[in-house]
């Protein structure tokens, strides 16, 4: 029987679902699939971008687990795409490449003095407070006032963590550095801004409902945001969810917090709506030291158009939620304009030609572009293999598809890889590293370390 040899870039939940659609689905030929990670652990975005104090989401986790327990994924963490193996090193051992690398930067705000000292992109803030081992342990949160730019769920975790009191967080998985910076951090208000008005963000309501129960802080909403025009009124009544956002919002302009008066809570949480921000002013050091927006209005479309009136709120950080990026990956085509590479349903085409490059595919983030919940990556797997699957009479035929070929090569180059049973005593290690202070596990942010632990070394 044909025998498909299969790499996949990227262990997150869009390489993992691929692996597991296809070796679930009904097909002429055997897989045998390796699994690359440039991080020593996997899991990708639920390791490393979801919220630590929404464990329901993370929880997805388990489900990924028991696809690679199951033993029929070969797993090589911490062996990086275009260093460590390249695209003639797949080509010479697989008859395939799926690749599932996502998007963790964030998407440029080309405003001025946006690379101020103390502007921050939200990804780079996430992937510190969930203990991403390439990014500094310290994160220096030294603002009374900040801003959060951007009115979708990203910006709401970000503006959540920032004013939740660190020892809210303790329960959760959080790294020691985290909950230190956290612990010390001055933050009294929170300052989120949408540019367009309630009836058109791109939150979802569980997301939203959850500020309201923070503790110690007051929810500000401004009563200026609620004078809703015809297609705010029409989202509202026929869609469930705007309707639902709607309804928490009205909830919060009832309480005495609404247009910042007569809270009691030691720190604030505003969301302002119909602010476009237009500037990042800095002091005489060159550091954040306000954000300007400009009012806008409806435009009866869903959209809105400028008012002209600037406004400005003394802030001494901002963070850009405006969406993720992705990353480009060398002798990949890429879309540098979306942050994609150039697919059609998965199967990757050449930048300029739009013709097919034979054996090579994308799914998740890096396909579609950095949207949709982490369920959605299941039916983008699904069309890729789909294309995989039925393109077998145009896949690459490999100089030595043997299994022991890579784990040779990388041995070779003296990459210091990790496996599965070291993904098994790193989780180990962590969860006994929670155990004392009954918390369900304390993650490994060192790079080495997490090497180390994996390979018992
Ligand atoms: P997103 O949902 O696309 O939201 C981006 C926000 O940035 C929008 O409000 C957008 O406004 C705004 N924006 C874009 N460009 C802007 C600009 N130049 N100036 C001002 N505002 C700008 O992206 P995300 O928050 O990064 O989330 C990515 C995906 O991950 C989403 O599907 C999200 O639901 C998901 N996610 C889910 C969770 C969860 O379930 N708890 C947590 C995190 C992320 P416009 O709408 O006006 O363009």
């Amino acid at each position: 029987m044909t025998k498909l040899r299969l790499a996949i870039v990227g262990a997150g939940p869009a390489g993992i679902y691929a692996a597991d659609i296809l070796l679930k689905a009904e097909r002429k030929f055997d897989v045998s699939i390796d699994l690359f990670d440039h991080l020593p652990a996997p899991y990708g975005l639920v390791r490393y971008g979801v919220a630590p104090d929404h464990p329901r989401i993370k929880g997805i986790i388990n489900a990924l687990r028991d696809v690679l327990d199951r033993g029929d994924i070969r797993i090589f963490g911490n062996v990086r795409f275009g260093t460590d193996i390249t695209l003639a090193d797949l080509k010479k051992h697989y008859n395939a490449v799926i690749f599932a690398t996502g998007a963790i930067k964030d998407a440029e705000l080309d405003i001025p003095g946006i690379d101020a000292e103390g502007s921050f992109g939200a990804a780079d803030f996430v992937s510190w407070y969930d203990g991403h081992p390439d990014f500094p342990r310290e994160w220096p949160l030294d603002a009374a006032s900040v801003a959060v730019l951007g009115n979708g769920n990203v910006a709401l975790d970000v503006a959540r963590v920032l004013a939740k009191h660190a020892d809210d967080l303790l329960s959760t998985e959080i790294p020691a550095n985290v909950y230190d910076g956290l612990k010390a951090s001055p933050i009294t208000d929170v300052h989120v801004f949408g540019r367009r008005g309630p009836a058109q963000v791109k939150f979802t309501p569980l997301e939203l409902r959850e500020l309201g129960e923070l503790r110690d802080v007051d929810m500000v909403v401004y009563d200026e945001d609620f004078d809703y025009d015809e297609a705010s009124k029409a989202a509202i009544a026929s869609n469930k969810q705007v309707m639902v956002i709607d309804r928490v919002l009205q909830s919060w302009r009832q309480r005495p917090s609404v247009n910042n008066a007569g809270g009691e809570a030691s720190r604030r949480l505003h969301l302002h709506f119909y602010a476009r921000p237009v500037e990042v002013k800095t002091d005489a050091e060159g550091r954040t030291a306000a954000i300007v927006y400009e009012r806008t209005r409806p435009d009866g479309s869903g959209g809105v158009e400028g008012t002209g009136e600037l406004r400005e709120i003394e802030v001494g950080q901002v963070y850009r939620a405006i969406g993720y990026f992705g990353s480009p990956l060398p002798d990949v085509p890429f879309d540098k304009r979306h942050g994609v590479i150039p697919n059609h349903e998965g199967q990757v085409l050449h930048k300029d030609s739009n013709e097919r490059v034979p054996g090579v595919y994308a799914t998740g983030w890096i396909k579609r572009g950095p949207v949709g919940l982490i369920g959605h990556t299941k039916s983008d797997a699904m069309e890729t293999v789909r294309h995989l699957i039925n393109d077998q009479g145009s896949w690459w035929t490999p100089e030595d598809p043997s299994e022991d070929a890579i784990v040779s090569l990388l041995a070779e180059r003296q990459v210091a890889w990790t496996d599965l049973d070291g993904w098994h005593r790193l989780d180990e290690h962590e969860i006994a590293l929670g155990a004392p202070t009954e918390r369900a596990r304390i993650k490994v942010v060192d790079r080495d370390e997490m090497v180390r632990v994996s390979r018992g070394e």
